[in-house]
């Protein structure tokens, strides 16, 4: 779609669309919406199934609240389908599947958008913190970004590395991102927060910092922030994105909440009744992507709990921001109690310097473990916290214990993983 706006109007319309009036930001929506469906449920066999079912065409869609008329679709929907039910059938299009990491368990695989394949939309979509006041097609012509991510994706100005590389050999990889002198380093939080470690033992090895981190892919915890910020000598931003819908949401400099990126992407939040909640209520995030006619996703249950403030930003900005609140998935159960891993996060969150990561495991049903790697200021007594704070989230008939460990493990593909049911486990 990005390389179908052609005329420069439509171009510029697209590009300043998250500076403009709230009003007219959801005008733009509604009638992107209404197009989008409409080829959907001509062209895309598991739509036409689902708006046939519920009896909606696109004519129903007069406004973007209209966007509720129209089933909600997730993630079982598409799994287990061919690509052809699932893709659009009108036009032959590059098989360019992505894997997702898989957090919530299941493997996915997703086609994305072709916005993607511009190299000026990828940067805009993923780095638009950099853009001043003037945005043109030019504004990164001199971009040096170093990623860290689970797989290289070659890019003018972008030096890659993946995780792996890094964890064989971080001090080799900070040298190659020395050279590189980057405005921008971009990775996992947890990553990122390796980085600062390795810096916190030898600066000299960035002697050059980076004005800018970027994060991404996994909950950045205020203490992960306040580390990287303060290693690095940088300002960290962070922003939302997932697979199947790429970057959807990123923050602005006041760092409250991240901007709906409104000119591609819809975000809903819905109660366990697919009902809207008001403005800062915290419930289901819904994403529809504007700009994906390969493999549609309207109202994609991406499984994350987030919530959406429709104040306009002190920035000047009227999108609404989304604060992301934890994954469906990332829970324990202990008896009747279900813990997601957000209110393990709220046992950590203010020991901020004293715990730098953790990991909760649960062993067994009256057992659980918590792993952490210390910060410059933990004490004993930071132990007792975190165990009475436990204890209160699972119940009494829980043994808890706390053990201080120097590195925590990483999933296959490379992210760590704070919540771990091995209770299961034969
Ligand atoms: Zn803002």
């Amino acid at each position: 779609m990005f390389n179908a706006l052609r005329r420069k109007a439509d171009l510029y319309r697209f590009l300043y669309l998250h500076r403009r009036k709230a009003a007219l930001i959801e005008k733009w929506q509604g009638e992107q919406l209404r197009i989008l469906m409409a080829h959907a449920m001509y062209n895309v066999p598991l739509y036409k199934e689902l708006y046939l079912a519920a009896r909606v065409h696109f004519s129903d869609l007069q406004t973007l609240s209209d966007i509720r008329k129209l089933p909600l679709t997730h993630k079982d929907l598409f799994l287990g389908r061919p690509a052809e039910e699932i893709t659009r059938g009108d036009r032959r299009i590059p098989r360019k599947w992505k894997k997702s990491s898989g957090s919530t368990g299941k493997p996915r695989a997703a086609l994305m958008s072709s916005a993607f394949e511009s190299n000026f939309y990828a940067n805009f979509a993923c780095f638009r913190f950099l853009l001043g006041t003037v945005i043109t097609p030019r504004a990164f012509r001199d971009i040096r970004i170093a990623h860290i991510n689970l797989q290289s994706a070659p890019r003018k100005g972008h030096l890659f590395t993946t995780i792996t590389e890094f964890l064989a050999d971080p001090d080799g990889v900070l040298q190659k991102i020395t050279a590189h002198r980057p405005q921008v380093i971009a990775s996992f939080p947890s990553v990122l927060l390796e980085v600062a470690k390795r810096l916190g033992e030898n600066p000299n090895l960035l002697p050059e910092k980076p004005r800018y981190a970027s994060s991404f892919g996994e909950m950045l915890t205020p203490s992960t922030r306040h580390e990287i910020e303060e290693k690095l000598g940088c300002e960290v931003f962070d922003r939302y994105g997932a697979t199947e819908i790429g970057a959807a949401a990123s923050e602005c400099r006041q760092h409250n909440g991240m901007h709906i990126h409104s000119e591609s992407a819809i975000v809903e939040i819905l109660n366990e009744k697919n009902e809207t909640v008001p403005s800062g209520v915290r419930g289901k995030v819904v994403v529809t992507d504007l700009l994906n006619y390969n493999m549609p996703f309207i109202r994609y249950e991406i499984g994350d709990y987030g919530r959406l403030s429709y104040e306009r930003c002190p920035c000047g900005q009227e999108t609404p921001r989304l604060w992301l609140e934890g994954r469906f998935t990332a829970n324990l159960v202990f008896g009747e109690k279900v813990i997601n891993h957000i209110e393990f996060e709220g046992v950590f969150d203010d020991l901020v310097n004293a715990v730098l990561q953790y990991r909760v495991i649960k062993v067994a049903d009256d057992e659980l473990h918590a792993e952490l790697i210390p910060g410059p200021a933990y004490r004993s007594i930071v132990e007792q916290k975190i165990i009475r704070r436990v204890q209160k989230l699972i119940g009494p008939n829980v043994r808890i214990r706390v053990a201080v460990v120097h590195a925590l493990p990483r999933t296959l593909r490379g992210k760590s993983q704070i919540i771990n049911d091995h209770s299961l486990a034969v």
